[in-house]
């Protein structure tokens, strides 16, 4: 069975303090409210990694992911953080191939690749975005789009490797939008992402890929989209800085 999972991404936000206040709060609501079976995961800036670990290490139910990590296992690549140093903090996840870093960083399906499978070299769970844009949506050709962005840096990977990833399908026009994708247009794509999924590594494996919505969830819609045979939980962005907000989602499914 795959596992039901809320992540949030915090991504430029948050400074030590705030991030530490921000992982307390939801860590303690989680004790008392949060669903057993629901992995909770908490995508902070590199800074908090380690602190927001040693926090919430004791809830086996909430993980800590790193937004991102170096294509380079080590070396002069100023400014990178590799995978063994995310993982060192006692973070178990990490994000790859946010719309965002594709955007703003030219971030490559190629380079893409080459993360996930360090990230998988590591033992950290890879979080793997993908997502098309308002105008390839307009096209008609998401489908193919968001397809090709797992060919080309998922299918290479090996059964055994790929049952370790988990995918967050994040329509690009709704994140940080306020516009979410209708349940039934998320639901779509996430059935065509297993079925493509199926195609390269079969049916029992696709069907045990947690597979996440992300742009623009909500408490307020959380509950419908989660409600879709195909969608297991989602990547938040906004609504994971409001601890109330976050874990009303996670309690959600
Ligand atoms: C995201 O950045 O991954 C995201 C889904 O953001 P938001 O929830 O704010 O749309």
């Amino acid at each position: 069975m795959r596992k039901k999972i809320v992540a949030g991404n915090w991504k430029l936000n948050n400074t030590m303090d705030e991030g530490l206040k921000l992982a307390s709060e939801i860590a303690n609501m989680m004790n008392d409210e949060v669903k057993d079976g629901v992995s909770v995961v908490l995508g902070t800036p590199f800074i908090h990694l380690n602190a927001v670990s040693n926090l919430t290490k004791t809830n086996k139910n909430l993980n800590v992911a790193a937004q991102d990590c170096s294509t380079h296992e080590s070396g002069a690549y100023t400014g990178d953080i590799s995978v063994a140093m995310i993982k060192s903090t006692g973070a178990s996840h990490v994000i790859i191939g946010h719309s965002e870093r594709r955007e703003y960083h030219n971030e490559t399906n190629t380079e893409l690749a080459t993360k996930v499978d360090l990230a998988l070299k590591e033992g950290l769970t890879p979080i793997f975005c993908c997502g098309e844009s308002l105008d390839i949506r307009e096209s008609g050709n998401h489908e193919a789009f968001v397809s090709q962005q797992l060919t080309e840096s998922l299918f290479h990977l090996s059964e055994e490797q790929m049952s370790k990833v988990v995918i967050a399908y994040e329509p690009i026009w709704a994140i940080g939008t306020g516009v979410t994708a209708s349940s039934a247009q998320a639901q779509e794509m996430h059935k065509a992402l297993r079925a493509h999924l199926a195609t390269k590594f079969g049916d029992s494996l696709a069907e045990n890929t947690s597979i996440l919505y992300g742009g623009s969830c909500k408490p307020g819609n959380a509950k419908e989209l989660f409600g879709q045979a195909d969608i297991d939980g989602g990547l938040i962005g906004g609504a994971s800085l409001k601890s109330r907000d976050f874990v009303d989602i996670a309690n959600s499914f």
